[in-house]
């Protein structure tokens, strides 16, 4: 199958890219994440896929950050919410919509997601996101869930090996006051 990968960043696309293939898929990597904040940051990020995409030898599409409609559409009036609560729920349907808009939209099978591989992210309700966003746009996802069979653990490990720059919160102004570098 053509799959589309939702990638939030390099590090935990380098476990999910390789399972994909493994698993018979073709795959190209779709960089949407219009929750991180500042640009600079979005940039860093991008930099770290694509040179894991040169080493792993797939295509990358990025998509326009749009910051002010994710502040807009998703985090006005959840600015304060905890992680995982309220304000990423919304954070995840954003940017699964985008993929799923994407995949529908450039003749790939399926959709699914680097998110899941984060031990900070419940894959259960990634899924739910996920499928709420191929409903709509009329294209499958698949409930992949990246953490299993060690999944995390060699996201770091390759992410060392390949010198790929790994962020320390999770990507919007909100996430970092949690967690300040
Ligand atoms: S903490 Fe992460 S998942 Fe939650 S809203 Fe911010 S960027 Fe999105």
């Amino acid at each position: 199958m053509k799959v589309l990968l939702h990638t939030c960043c390099g590090p935990c696309a380098s476990a999910c890219a390789p399972a994909l293939r493994s698993a018979g898929h073709e795959t190209a990597a779709f960089f949407s994440n219009s929750n991180i904040a500042p640009e600079a940051e979005f940039a860093k990020r991008l930099d770290a896929l694509r040179t894991l995409a040169r080493a792993d030898g797939f295509e990358v599409f990025a998509d326009p950050p749009r910051h002010g409609d994710w502040l807009e559409k998703v985090a006005r009036g959840f600015e304060d919410a905890p992680e995982k609560g309220a304000r990423c729920e919304r954070c995840w349907r954003y940017n699964l919509g985008r993929a799923a808009e994407f995949a529908a939209e450039n003749g790939f099978d399926a959709f699914t997601t680097s998110l899941t591989v984060s031990p900070h992210k419940p894959s259960a309700r990634i899924f739910e996101a996920g499928e709420e966003a191929a409903a709509k746009a009329g294209v499958r996802f698949l409930r992949e869930d990246f953490k299993k069979k060690d999944g995390f653990k060699r996201s770091l490990e390759r992410s060392r090996e390949l010198g790929l720059y790994r962020q320390s919160w999770c990507g919007c102004e909100f996430s970092r006051r949690e967690r300040p570098l």
